[in-house]
């Protein structure tokens, strides 16, 4: 029991990024919180098998591109050694490190940790089954749903086999194999693909649309796109998986072209990440009033109210962008609704970032959005070409764009593309949140040499005085 209490019971179901941060905030403002989740402690995918042991492995492929690259500056280094076991437990160390962390938070809020699988009775009432079969029903006065999601699978392709792997059991990484299918051009086929091929395997990927990262304007992954082709053995675009079959030295994949062209491939692993399916069944959804939408999301208010008065839903469950961050604030949200305070989760820019090298980051509005909605838009793109800054890291591909409201000078998206794209996305939504306009950004002196200042000099570029480009303003 918290000391503050106010006697009101929560349940939060899935500790993950968006479930732990609700059940934090929840026990801050005064609540009684129980927190229920399969782990031993707090995390969810994100720490588990997600962003984080995602991220140790790309800092792994970092540190072995570098010193590839070192030999630009005369810097060279022998081929790199690599003990896989080493690096495996490297990455489980953060993340026993990171949850074990979390576990102490919730003791320290003196929150309920019950480790089991959740389940509803009643709008009300919630029954947890632990791994050996003992049951226990927990009374709440209300539930926050923050059950997350698990990888999509394609059922036709279904086979039992080691070496087809999902997300989950690709960062186990059980081996370095010689040649891998990634099937799936978004973000985690990316990310986890460059672990691979860092590590020397030969890659391809296969995506069945046109281009990678669906959802990202197509001047900035172009970028992505040409450093990855030399990264990955091929990319294959418009191309299908039709089948897979194992035999006995690896999986043979029947591709399909865009011009219905098929042909066998083999290789000796499969990697399937073709997107991620909200966890809204099997937790007894139906002995509740809560709304479930033909996608599988939990339908949510702008408050993060459910259509049930007792429950709340979060994070990947409770619909689009399926990220780690955005999951945190909508459950911080949802404890302080719940707290009696008159909240709701209205941002204006939610950042993406995809990890690969180089990095791609957006926020706010799109370039592909404002045509698709006729929107009359300023662009201006600041190529790194002309960053002093990116020179002295070799890194003249990267490019930031920035989109403003014609009228008002407003700062509505943020584009950028290049290593550290992912830090530097922030400032946009900071802009983007405050209404920053874009002579705002390029009043504000930014750091020499950073790559921070192609944001100033992107803003400044929107009326056409670039210092380093010569662009004047037609
Ligand atoms: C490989 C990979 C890389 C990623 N990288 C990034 C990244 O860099 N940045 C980013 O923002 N996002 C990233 N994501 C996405 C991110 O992990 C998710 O958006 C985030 O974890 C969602 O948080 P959540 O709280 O909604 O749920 P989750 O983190 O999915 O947690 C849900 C929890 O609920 C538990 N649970 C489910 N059902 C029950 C039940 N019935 N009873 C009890 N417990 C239950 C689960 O065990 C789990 O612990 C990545 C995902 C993957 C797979």
């Amino acid at each position: 029991m918290s000391e503050q209490s106010n006697g009101k019971q929560v349940v939060v179901i899935g500790g993950g990024p968006g479930g732990y941060a609700a059940a934090f905030m929840a026990a801050d403002l005064g609540l009684d919180v129980t927190i229920i989740d399969l782990e031993p402690n707090p995390g969810g995918v994100c720490l588990y098998r997600g962003c984080i042991p995602s991220k140790a492995l790309l800092h792994c492929a970092k540190i072995i591109n570098d010193a590839e690259e070192a030999e630009h500056w005369g810097i060279k280094f022998g081929k790199p050694k690599i003990d896989l076991d080493k690096m495996r437990e490297g990455k489980n160390s953060v993340v026993a490190k990171m949850t074990g962390g979390l576990g102490q938070l919730c003791k320290a809020r003196r929150i309920q940790y019950v480790q089991g699988r959740a389940n509803f009775e009643e709008s009300r009432l919630v029954k947890v089954t632990s791994e050996s079969g003992k049951e226990q029903m927990i009374k709440t006065d209300y539930t926050i749903l923050a059950a997350g999601s698990r990888p999509a699978t394609i059922p036709d392709l279904l086979i039992e086999s080691e070496r087809v792997m999902n997300s989950t059991s690709a960062l186990q990484i059980p081996e370095i194999p010689k040649s891998l299918l990634v099937i799936g051009g978004g973000y985690i086929g990316l990310e986890i693909g460059s672990v691979y091929a860092a590590l020397g395997t030969k890659v391809t990927v296969v995506e069945m649309t046109d281009g990678l990262l669906p959802g990202a304007d197509r001047d900035l992954v172009n970028i992505l796109a040409k450093r990855m082709s030399t990264i990955f053995h091929k990319i294959l675009l418009q191309t299908k998986v039709k089948g897979l079959s194992e035999d006995a030295d690896g999986i043979v994949v029947t591709l399909e072209d865009a011009q219905g062209k098929s042909r066998k491939e083999k290789f000796d692993r499969v990697l399937v990440s073709i997107g991620r399916r909200p966890n809204s069944s099997g937790l007894g959804l139906n002995n509740t009033g809560v709304t479930v939408n033909s996608k599988g999301f939990v339908e949510v208010d702008l408050q993060r109210r459910t259509s049930d008065p007792h429950i709340f839903a979060i994070g990947d469950i409770a619909g689009e962008p399926m990220l780690a961050h955005k999951a945190s604030h909508e459950g911080r949200i949802a404890a302080e609704v719940i707290a009696g305070n008159n909240v709701a989760f209205e941002p204006r820019a939610i950042p993406a970032v995809v990890f690969t090298d180089p990095e791609l980051a957006w926020c706010g509005l799109t370039e592909a959005q404002a045509t698709a909605e006729g929107r009359e838009v300023e662009i201006a793109r600041f190529p790194w070409g002309a960053s002093g800054r990116a020179s002295t890291l070799n890194r003249s591909d990267g490019l930031t764009k920035l989109i403003t409201d014609p009228t008002s000078g407003q700062v509505l998206g943020v584009g950028i593309v290049g290593p550290g794209a992912g830090e530097l996305i922030s400032q946009g939504v900071l802009a983007i949140e405050m209404g920053a306009t874009a002579s705002d950004v390029g009043l504000s002196i930014h750091p020499h040499p950073t790559l921070s200042e192609t944001i100033m000099e992107t803003a400044d570029l929107i009326f056409g005085h670039g210092t380093h480009i010569y662009k004047p303003k037609k």
